[in-house]
């Protein structure tokens, strides 16, 4: 096996078990290892540290799978890891009778790289780094025997892929296509997943609970959901007994996909929601200008800042949105806002808000804070895994 000799004091972070070696920590090579190929980390001084996936393409040069050096990482190994991530997801009873599940959230599970979600029978199965393409075979049986899911299709077109010289790859790794739609029900709501053209793996699992707490908040009110998707908020505001709901996005397939979730729900009164393909940014305006009000308003765009070298432009957009958001709540009107970006930290968004709500000349009140789901773990070592973070705001 081959070593990855790390420069001089560039092994703090692997002693505080963050999981990343990237490019400029790494000194040499020595002896050969293709992409995903297994390397033993080692420090200047010699001393092994960890062993990791070897990606030459990527700024991110190895993953570790494992900070016991003695370790072999091998099909027992994946077995072992992906069982202990299933593992996890059942211990949670709150987790107990839902059908759609993350499985396994990458690093925050020891498998960077490995994204697995859970619709019904069916699991779908994300590979972006080189470690992970390599050991595709290994992830696969390893989900079958912990899951019994005799379906699994894989959905590796992520861009983040091309980072790692690898191209996209989408297909069934384990049975065949079902003969009609996979449908999950969330907390009551039928809900199309269309894990072959949707994004990511079809479904956003991460905002599940944040979705039951729309319900809870929205009876009786004019709810706004912008960046709707396929309706998942939308339909919950609707559950909950809002009496209007207005959502938009820009893509009309995801819009077309949000009508037939709700016409798969007939315990919804379908007359309240109203779908509308735009911009968010020039609809909040026209909103504005028409002399709109809403008595809660969802803002749950796509990533803005995928890394932190993105993330003084990202700010500004999220600042415009959630100022807009502001200013169109009726008085004593709640805001649910949120990032995705990795570049944004849990307090740059909350300054961002803040700042928002600030120019907006409201007082706002933080009424909670907002993560992921609990089949989202983040790994301590490795804030990088949370992905999700949001606010609940009154604002008066
Ligand atoms: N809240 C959703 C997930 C949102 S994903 C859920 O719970 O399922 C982000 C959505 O934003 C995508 O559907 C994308 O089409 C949409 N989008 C991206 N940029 C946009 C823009 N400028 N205006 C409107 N929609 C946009």
């Amino acid at each position: 096996m081959a070593e990855l000799v790390l420069h001089p004091g560039k092994e703090r972070s692997l002693l505080r078990r963050h999981p990343w070696i990237f490019d400029t920590a790494v000194a040499r090579l020595a002896g050969h290892a293709r992409p995903g190929d297994t390397v033993t980390v080692e420090g200047a001084d010699g001393r092994p540290l960890a062993k990791a996936a070897w990606s030459p393409h990527s700024k991110i040069r190895a993953r570790v799978w494992s900070f016991d050096t003695t370790a072999t990482i091998d099909h027992a190994f994946f077995k072992r890891r992906v069982a202990e991530a299933v593992a996890r997801r059942a211990a949670l009873p709150e987790l107990a009778d839902q059908q759609g599940v993350r499985l396994i959230h990458a690093e925050s599970d020891g498998l960077p790289g490995v994204i697995a979600d859970k619709y019904g029978d069916t699991v779908v199965v994300q590979l972006t780094s080189a470690g992970a393409e390599k050991w595709r075979s290994a992830i696969a049986d390893a989900l079958q025997r912990a899951t019994g899911c005799t379906r699994i299709y894989e959905r590796s077109d992520s861009e983040v892929r091309g980072l790692e010289g690898l191209e996209p790859v989408t297909g069934w790794l384990h049975g065949d296509a079902p003969a009609g739609d996979i449908t999950i029900a969330e907390h009551g709501v039928r809900m199309v997943v269309d894990i072959v053209g949707g994004h990511k793996t079809g479904f956003y699992l991460d905002q599940r609970d944040n979705r039951r707490m729309l319900a809870d908040l929205s009876q009786g009110k004019r709810v706004l959901n912008c960046f709707c998707y396929t309706g998942g908020f939308s339909l919950q505001a609707l559950a909950g007994g809002a009496v209007r709901v207005l959502s938009i996005d820009s893509s009309q397939p995801a819009l077309e996909r949000a009508a037939t979730n709700l016409a798969l729900n007939p315990q919804l009164a379908a007359e309240r929601a109203e779908w509308r393909c735009a911009n968010v940014f020039d609809e909040l305006r026209q909103l504005k200008a028409a002399g709109e009000t809403f008595d809660l308003i969802v803002l749950d765009p796509p990533k803005f800042a995928p890394s932190a070298a993105h993330a003084e432009r990202a700010s500004r957009a999220y600042k415009d949105i959630n100022l807009l958001g502001c200013k169109l709540l009726a008085p004593d009107g709640m805001l649910m806002t949120y990032s995705c970006s990795g570049g944004i930290g849990v307090e740059l968004f909350q300054k961002i808000v803040a700042g928002a709500a600030l120019d907006s000349h409201r007082t706002a009140r933080i009424v909670k804070r907002l993560q992921g789901s609990a089949d989202h773990p983040v790994d301590l070592a490795f804030p990088e895994g949370e992905y999700l973070k949001g606010l609940l705001l009154q604002v008066e």
